[in-house]
């Protein structure tokens, strides 16, 4: 588990002309679940993005358990993240697709890396699909899928982008509850980027508020909406 720090953080792009993320800061404690709410183009996924080292800033800088990662070659972070689109590999299967990550980010031996597998599968209630393609999945199967490849890992921090977009709203409300489940089960950092005001007031421990890339306010959900 760990901290992350965001210390006035920018991101610009067309040398100046966007600017994606305003010198945004906010720490998230240790365990906590943070979600970060916004209208589309506010600069949720691009601080999402920097956070994961996908993206380099162009100013501040984002520390992890207290280890400076705001260069993107930085130590390599341990942080998972979940997509609106799943991003699963659609070549490998959904035993593959989960053992994937592990192999590259730790060094267990095969049996260890089954063993987990099949443990966050349970988890998951996707054990009986471990032989199956992404094609032949549900867009609830693939999100869980999704899922279950971040958690596998046990890393310090999850990232969720949205991951709950592209599915119907009967869906959307059985995975609200489950990340929030396996969230207090694991006690994993967490920041969840939605455009969704409802999903983020009910999902979080507090939520950032985030417009034209400026931090509106950070609180719990009731003290931000009485204001
Ligand atoms: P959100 O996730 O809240 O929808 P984004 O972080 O995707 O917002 O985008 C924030 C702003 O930065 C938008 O104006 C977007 O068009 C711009 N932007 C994002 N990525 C790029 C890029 N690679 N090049 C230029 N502009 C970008
Ligand atoms: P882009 O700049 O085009 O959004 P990214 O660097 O985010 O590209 O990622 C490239 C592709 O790989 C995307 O489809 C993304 O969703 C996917 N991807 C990124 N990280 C992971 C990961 N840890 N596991 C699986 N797929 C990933």
């Amino acid at each position: 588990m760990a901290t992350v720090t965001l210390d006035n953080l920018r991101k610009e792009f067309d040398n100046g002309r966007i600017v994606a993320v305003d010198d945004v800061s906010f720490e998230v404690e240790d365990g906590e679940f943070v979600t970060v709410v916004g209208p589309s183009g506010c600069g949720k996924s691009t601080t999402l993005r920097m956070i994961a080292g996908l993206e380099s800033p162009t100013g501040g800088s984002i520390r992890i358990g207290g280890e400076d990662v705001t260069d993107v070659h930085a130590r390599k972070r341990d942080v998972a993240m979940v997509f609106q689109n799943y991003a699963l590999y659609p070549h490998k299967t959904v035993r593959q697709n989960m053992a994937f990550g592990l192999r590259m980010s730790t060094d267990l031996s095969k049996a260890e890396r089954n063993r987990r597998v099949e443990e966050t599968a349970e988890m998951m209630d996707i054990e009986d699909l471990l032989d199956d393609k992404p094609n032949e999945l549900s867009g609830g199967q693939k999100q869980r899928v999704a899922l279950g490849r971040a958690i596998v890992r046990e890393p310090d921090v999850f990232l969720f982008d949205e991951p709950l977009s592209n599915l119907d709203a009967k869906l959307r409300t059985t995975m609200r509850t489950e990340i929030q489940r396996i969230q207090n089960e694991l006690g994993i950092t967490s920041i969840y980027v939605t455009h969704d005001q409802e999903e983020a007031m009910t999902m979080g421990d507090r939520l950032a508020i985030l417009k034209d890339g400026i931090l509106q306010q950070v609180g719990k959900p009731k003290d931000v909406y009485e204001n």
